[in-house]
């Protein structure tokens, strides 16, 4: 009688087993989910799938996204960069962990590029009104006057205190090259956090993939085509699955005046719109954040010097695009590459 009872009761709990397991293994159909907000100047899209939490998940990152903005803004009064630039030559100012960690790498990639990366390039910015409704050409005086406060050795980090202080009163900090790339790793790890296996985030051409697509290729980024008006059309397209393409340009933002074309990207050296010979320039890199500086840094470098710099770097690539429509690759992209434009011809 007692051996039938535990056979009855081994029954029950291997019957209770397989109900709980298939309720674990149940698979919850994947819908896909977007959201398009405009936030860090610029259309951020997300792209994810998910349950029917998918929503949920989308508003987490665009709050993040906004907390982030209200942080490294440079036009928004109150944020950590604002703060920091008001107080230039005056005190050292309390940030929050984002701001101070991307400023802290922003230092990282102006030491790495010898300057040609510098965030204190904002008094530059400025004086080219190049955000602003009216850009202008400066004279030669107000330039050289403007770079007397271009350095990024003058940024001095406090880590245990987490306070940025700019050294000369004059200077200020402009996190418009590094900022999206830290935002788009932000909202892939919120996704990932909750449980989001294939996503894509495009933050203005800061593209960040999660996984692959829900039928396991790998996404496909399309690097524009620099001389379009036509955002759809691109010259070569890299395959991703988990990791980040990020292009920078003379076509994102620039004003032409007397038939010359003046854009937002500035060598340092000179306060001039970089000219360095590139239209445009894409890194791909496990890290949003890494990929967005070396993006502009690559742009400003120029292809020999920016690509032997990413070629130093372990597991990140990056192409380069001359005005006369060659593009240069880094070691690791060499050979896997494919045109899709006949107009551009791509370098051995
Ligand atoms: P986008 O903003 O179009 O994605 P980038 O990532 O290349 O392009 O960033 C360009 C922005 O970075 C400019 O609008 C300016 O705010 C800032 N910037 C310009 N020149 C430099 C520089 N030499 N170093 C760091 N930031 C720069
Ligand atoms: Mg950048």
């Amino acid at each position: 009688m007692a051996g039938c009872q535990r056979f009855y009761r081994a029954m029950l709990a291997i019957l209770l087993l397989c109900v709980t397991l298939q309720g674990c293994t149940k698979v919850e159909t994947l819908k896909e989910y977007r959201k398009d907000i405009f936030a860090l100047n610029t259309w951020v899209n997300i792209r994810l799938y998910a349950g029917k939490d998918g929503p949920t998940i989308l508003d987490k990152a665009v709050k993040r996204i906004e907390e982030i903005e209200n942080r490294m803004s440079v036009t928004i009064p109150d944020s950590d960069v604002s703060r920091i630039n008001s107080n230039a030559g005056k005190q050292p100012v309390k940030v929050h962990d984002d701001t101070f960690e991307v400023i802290k790498k922003a230092l990282e990639y102006a030491e790495l590029s010898n300057g040609a990366f510098d965030i204190t390039i904002y008094p530059i910015v400025k004086l080219w009104g190049i955000t602003s409704e009216h850009p202008r050409v400066p004279t030669e005086a107000e330039i050289k006057d403007k770079l007397k406060f271009v350095n990024y050795k003058d940024v001095v980090l406090n880590e245990d205190q987490k306070t940025v202080y700019l050294e000369k009163e004059g200077m200020g900090i402009d996190l418009g090259a590094i900022a999206k790339g830290y935002a788009a790793d932000e909202v892939a790890r919120i996704l990932r956090e909750q449980g989001v296996t294939h996503a894509l985030i495009n933050m203005g051409g800061n593209v960040v993939a999660l996984g692959g697509k829900p039928d396991g290729r790998p996404w496909r980024v399309g690097v524009r085509n620099p001389r379009s008006e036509n955002m759809q059309s691109h010259i070569t397209i890299i395959e991703i699955m988990d990791g980040s393409v990020v292009s920078s340009g003379d076509y994102e933002r620039y004003f032409e005046q007397g038939g010359k074309r003046y854009h937002h990207i500035f060598d340092p050296s000179t306060g001039y719109p970089a000219n360095s010979g590139l239209m445009a320039t894409t890194v791909v890199a496990p890290k949003s954040i890494d990929a967005d500086a070396l993006s502009t840094t690559v742009f400003i470098m120029g292809a020999e010097k920016g690509l032997q710099l990413v070629d130093k770097l372990e597991g990140i690539e990056a192409l380069a695009v001359t005005f006369d429509k060659k593009i240069y690759a880094s070691e690791g992209l060499k050979g896997k590459l494919t045109v899709t434009d006949k107009e551009y011809e791509l370098q051995p």
